[in-house]
């Protein structure tokens, strides 16, 4: 299912399907200066492959190789859309990936790329490196207007959990978060929740919280407790969902990453 929403120079392609929507799972792309950023989830390329014929469109960016993000990069190329991506998101998108059980319920296949890409550099649009939430992540901005499409830099502002795909690494989120706000960003896209109020208080409150966070799990690893007493005594009990993502979304990952970079650098 396809929804459009207008924010006058920019426009929201709100896409989900029933598993999708029943598992809470939805994704944004974002239409500007004639390009779209980002190419949804597999199951949805058939009402994405359609718009962009109707609308004209110049061109795709693909902020990072997450199926949600990326899941129609082979059907872009094979139709030969051209499309803008960095190294490591093509390098990630050409290797086979793990994809748990929820991947395959909530997004559908995530073909390899395997057709060649015809490249594509957007106009008044900047590709911005802010790693974390995948080594691969970037945001887009828009100088001129000050809109930062932040793909899936924000997600929320206590995200108590992590995950391994793409080595998440919670303690570069925050230097990315810095990075994006030091911009100067008037409006903020997110690729879940779309257009954010007040985006940049958001996003200077969630690299607050992660920091908050850290430190208060580095101090636990000083004092050399192992990790499931720290997820015990820092989060709790895991989620439902860590459960059902087989603990592929989960506070223990959370913890794992904040112990794979300590001591901070
Ligand atoms: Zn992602």
């Amino acid at each position: 299912m396809l929804r459009v929403e207008s924010h006058g120079d920019v426009q929201r392609l709100h896409f989900s399907t029933w598993r999708s929507r029943l598992v809470g799972y939805s994704v944004s792309c974002y239409a500007v200066r004639g390009v779209l950023i980002d190419s949804a989830f597999h199951d949805v390329g058939d009402e994405l492959l359609a718009w962009i014929r109707e609308s004209q469109c110049r061109g795709v960016i693909i902020t990072h190789a997450h199926d949600d993000h990326a899941g129609n990069a082979e059907r872009l190329a094979r139709a030969g859309v051209p499309i803008q991506l960095q190294p490591d998101s093509e390098a990630l998108l050409k290797t086979p990936q793990r994809r748990g059980p929820h991947r395959w319920w909530s997004w559908g296949a995530m073909p390899l790329l395997r057709s060649p890409v015809t490249p594509f550099v957007a106009q008044g649009l900047e590709m911005v490196f802010t790693p974390g939430h995948s080594y691969d992540h970037y945001c887009v901005w828009d100088a001129d207007t000050r809109t930062l499409f932040a793909a899936d830099l924000f997600l929320g502002v206590k995200v108590r959990v992590a995950h391994p795909v793409h080595r998440e690494d919670v303690r570069a989120q925050v230097a990315s978060i810095r990075k994006a706000v030091a911009l100067g960003p008037t409006r903020v896209f997110d690729a879940h929740r779309g257009l954010l109020k007040d985006g940049a208080g958001l996003l200077n409150a969630k690299a607050d919280w992660i920091e908050q966070t850290v430190a208060q799990i580095d101090r636990r690893i000083g004092d050399g407790w192992p990790d499931p007493a720290i997820v015990r005594d820092v989060f709790g009990r895991e989620p439902l969902f860590a459960y059902v993502t087989l603990f592929d979304w989960s506070h223990a990952n959370f913890v794992a990453s904040v112990r794979r970079t300590y001591p901070a650098r």
